[in-house]
């Protein structure tokens, strides 16, 4: 009996050694994007950096939809469905003229439930500027991840220039800290590696507001982009490392230098990387040449 016993036993673990030998490696997990452009503003080129042309410039207010596997998250979350609202409660008068957008508004919630995709369980934000935090009331279950530098903003709303609005965050429960687990990543100090496998990695990029952050992603086909958030507004910018127009980055940049830093740390990439494709939030041109929602870039 026992001899049998011993017998069945070394039967079933030899299967098993056998079935996790043959079994083949895990297939990499297919990663992708899409740009949710939820809204727009006809602007110049001149406003958005020092040097830029005397153009009409078009800014984009985008959240930017990843997947990886069988995940996925926001990147930012565009301007929502209580948009209007929000502006007129918090957005101050002196400000209006500077800090606009043009209608309609498409939120991303409107735009996914269409093409049936949901629900969003996580929304990641770059920072916590209004045009990056409006949607985030339209996805009352996300988590929503920020930057640990960025939480002292997030406890005191208030409407003061680079303030987080009260009625964006009101009732936002769901609030979890990035943490940058990892080593230097390109150049930036310290990462978080969403996925464990170097595909969709976060980094601190301070400057704009305290605790802004970029995402790397590198898609199916190899590609690699580089979400910078409102490190630059609009791409021209890094062709020289030109900072915002002096007096939007006066009202708007939390850290000038630190700002300019991070500017360098993404031109530095982009040297060592020709082919990285940096992605600021607003650039419609830049995200309009990718493709967008519900087209996905492979
Ligand atoms: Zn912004």
């Amino acid at each position: 009996m026992l001899k049998t016993t011993f017998a069945a036993l070394a039967f079933c673990l030899a299967s098993l050694t056998a079935s996790a030998a043959d079994e083949p490696p895990a297939a990499p997990a297919s990663v992708r994007f899409a740009i949710v452009k939820t809204a727009s503003l006809q602007t110049h080129e001149w406003l958005l950096f020092s040097g830029g042309r005397f153009e009409p410039a078009e800014t984009a207010f985008s959240a930017f939809l990843i997947q990886h596997g069988n995940d996925r998250f926001l990147f930012d979350s565009g301007l929502g469905s209580q948009v209007d609202a929000q502006y007129a409660a918090d957005m101050p008068g002196w400000n209006r003229p500077f800090f606009r957008y043009d209608q309609p508004v498409r939120p991303a919630k409107d735009q996914l439930a269409e093409a049936g995709i949901g629900p969003i369980t996580r929304i990641v934000v770059s920072h916590s500027h209004w045009d990056h935090l409006s949607g985030l009331s339209d996805f009352p279950q996300a988590e929503v991840w920020l930057a640990a530098a960025e939480h002292a903003l997030v406890n005191q709303p208030s409407q003061a220039v680079g303030g987080v609005w009260p009625s964006q965050v009101a009732g936002i429960t769901g609030w979890k800290d990035i943490v940058f687990d990892r080593g230097p990543f390109e150049g930036f100090d310290a990462s978080h590696d969403l996925y464990g496998d170097g595909r969709v990695v976060l980094v601190p990029m301070p400057g704009h507001t305290p605790g802004s952050v970029g995402l790397f992603v590198t898609t199916d086909s190899g590609r690699r982009f580089f979400f910078v958030g409102d490190v630059v507004w609009n791409a021209g910018a890094l062709k020289t490392g030109a900072p915002k127009h002096w007096a939007a980055r006066l009202f708007v940049d939390h850290d000038v230098a630190q700002t300019q830093a991070a500017i360098e740390l993404i031109r530095a990439a982009m040297a060592r990387d020709p082919k990285l494709v940096v992605v600021p939030a607003h650039d419609a041109k830049v995200q309009a040449a990718l493709g967008l929602f519900p087209a996905w870039v492979q």
